[in-house]
């Protein structure tokens, strides 16, 4: 009997969402179109391992992240490390969506550069490579990618990857996991701090983040 065909890969990309950007929405919109993905899940974390107290509480971060995504059926929102009792840890949202879709199903974890270069410090991180592929975009202000990376990358990082670095976009495809795929997308110099600076201090974030998420954050008087 002839096998069925290898299911399309499916994005996902985690963040704080303290608020969801243009810059989280371009990274969504690029890795799906440059990498051939089947959709991209947008999860905002719960209560982030990596950082302070998200300044908005879980349940905005995940209504704006929902504002964020309506209206493009390539994007879905996964609310369950905001619905979760336990710290939000990628490897235990990569092991859930893994077991939801089965062991065939490729799957890429979209990361900018920052977080990529902060890997070695994420909970069990040398499980994730053998959980989904990784693909990392340019971020404005972080190390350059591609072939500058051996030089650019802390030893223990270059080491997890080293054979698994490829262009090659449609290895994604062919495995569940394991690639690491550098990709370029529109470089936005976006960041939810950026946006949190410019509303406490009482100015414009217009034109850097939806504007239904920014009426929403006006609504609730987020980030004052
Ligand atoms: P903060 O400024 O509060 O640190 P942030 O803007 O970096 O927040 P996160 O929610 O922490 O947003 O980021 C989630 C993911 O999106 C990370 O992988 C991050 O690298 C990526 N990302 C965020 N903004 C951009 C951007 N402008 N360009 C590329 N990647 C981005």
């Amino acid at each position: 009997m002839p096998r069925a065909p290898e299911p399309a890969p499916l994005g996902l990309l985690g963040g704080t969402f303290d608020p969801i950007h243009l810059g989280h929405l371009r990274l969504a919109e690029e890795a799906r179109e440059a990498l051939g993905l089947a959709g991209v899940r947008l999860i905002p974390a719960g209560q982030p391992p990596h950082r302070d107290t998200p300044s908005s509480a879980s349940e905005h971060r995940l209504a704006m992240s929902r504002l964020a995504a309506a209206g493009n059926p390539m994007f879905e929102v996964d609310d369950g490390e905001v619905q979760a009792t336990v710290r939000s840890y990628t490897v235990l949202t990569l092991e859930r969506i893994r077991a939801e879709l089965g062991p065939r199903q490729p799957l890429v974890l979209i990361l900018g550069a920052d977080a990529f270069e902060g890997l070695p410090s994420w909970h069990r991180w040398h499980e994730l490579f053998g959980l989904a592929h990784i693909a990392v975009a340019n971020r404005p202000g972080y190390a350059p990618h591609g072939r500058r990376w051996p030089g650019t990358l802390s030893a223990e990082l270059d080491a997890a990857c080293r054979g698994r670095i490829t262009d090659d976009i449609t290895t994604l495809a062919a495995a569940p996991a394991g690639r690491v795929v550098p990709f370029d997308m529109t470089p936005l110099a976006i960041s939810a701090s950026l946006i949190r600076d410019l509303l406490a201090g009482g100015h414009s974030a217009r034109y850097l983040l939806p504007d239904p998420v920014l009426d929403y954050i006006d609504k609730h008087s987020l980030y004052r």
